[in-house]
């Protein structure tokens, strides 16, 4: 059986990004039966951004129940915290010794998410992040790390780290690939297109959250930002309307051509009161599984987890063992 390893940030409430970019193809791929899907929240990795703990505790249970809500729900899918399995640290010490500094420099996410802050305001915890990146999808010899266009240098990186491990120590891990679909890799901010949308944003105008109600979702895509002129077609020099063509082209299964030719001469108005209907209607059931899950009471999400966590470990203080082992360390 195929493994495939991906994880989402508890380090905001969920984005339309996240769900399209990823999410929706992690609910189908735990439902292919040749998959064993590891889907873990990355709490260790939240911490980059000094999270307040309740509202840590809190994100963290929530991404498991969009996750269950987005079809996570098979018996071969793993869902686990990383930091009840500390397998994932103790590797990322190991691995910092198969990685330089010249290729964490190399990292774009680092420097956009580090550049304002100056050398004594970046977390060394954020710099390190790729390292704890490659240990998470190591441990579990993964086949596949199915993400967004943003996070394919980090699984570039796993693979230099797993092959030049490889090449001290013997055949220990194996090389994962990064698989990004082509469409809706990467959606960007409705307010600023130059933009990716992303949860961590302290500006969330031009996010669509998987937990905004219907009304939210209408306003947010009506005031979405559109480029000059008034043609619903996907250009370079059309930024804002080709994201919103890509969200329109992904839910609806529809290529962007179709769509162009669809709203040929009717302007903008049209269009958005359609693609924020396709939004609002895709995300209703998912709002509403997740709503049940996360009432007190119901224990599906502890229940997914436990059954996640044994998998994980399992496997896990396998890796690990036998990195140890191979290093003297045990
Ligand atoms: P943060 O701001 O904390 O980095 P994020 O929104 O970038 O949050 P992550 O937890 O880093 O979310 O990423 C989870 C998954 O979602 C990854 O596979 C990532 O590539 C994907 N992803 C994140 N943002 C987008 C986006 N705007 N479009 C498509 N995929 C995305
Ligand atoms: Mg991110």
């Amino acid at each position: 059986m195929k493994r495939v390893v991906s994880g989402v940030k508890p380090t905001g409430d969920l984005t339309l990004g996240n769900y399209l970019g990823a999410m929706k193809r992690w609910g189908e791929m735990s439902a292919d039966p040749e998959l064993e899907c590891f889907l873990f929240v990355p709490n260790l990795h939240a911490l980059t951004v000094r999270p307040d703990p309740e509202e840590l505790r809190r994100n963290s249970r929530a991404a498991v129940a969009w996750l269950l809500a987005a079809g996570a729900d098979h018996e071969h899918t793993y869902l686990f915290m990383q930091s009840q399995v500390p397998a994932h640290s103790e590797l990322t010490w190991i691995l910092n010794n198969y990685a330089t500094v010249g290729e964490l420099n190399r990292m774009t996410q680092f420097k956009d998410k580090s550049q304002k802050l100056g050398a004594e305001g970046q977390l060394v915890g954020l710099y390190d992040y790729p390292v704890m990146m490659a240990a998470d999808v190591l441990l579990y010899d993964a086949d596949e790390v199915p993400v967004g266009e943003d996070q394919k240098q980090h699984v570039e990186l796993t693979r230099d780290i797993a092959t030049r491990f490889n090449n001290v120590h013997g055949e220990t891990f194996k090389i994962p690939k990064p698989t990004v679909q082509t469409e809706g890799a990467r959606i960007m901010d409705l307010q600023d297109p130059t933009r990716k949308m992303s949860k961590s944003d302290a500006d969330l105008s031009g996010c669509i959250l998987l937990e905004d109600d219907e009304k939210v979702i209408r306003k947010k895509i009506m005031r979405a930002v559109t480029d000059s002129g008034s043609q619903v077609a996907a250009a370079a020099d059309k930024p804002a309307v080709t994201n919103l063509l890509v969200i329109m082209s992904v839910l609806s299964g529809k290529p962007i051509d179709e769509l162009e030719q669809k709203y040929a001469g009717r302007g903008y108005g049209d269009f958005k009161e359609d693609l924020a209907e396709l939004v609002v209607r895709t995300l209703k059931p998912l709002q509403r599984t997740y709503t049940q899950l996360m009432k007190p009471g119901n224990d599906q999400i502890d229940k997914a987890l436990e059954h996640g966590w044994w998998r994980a470990s399992e496997l896990a203080n396998a890796k690990l063992g036998q990195v140890k082992e191979l290093l003297g360390l045990m």
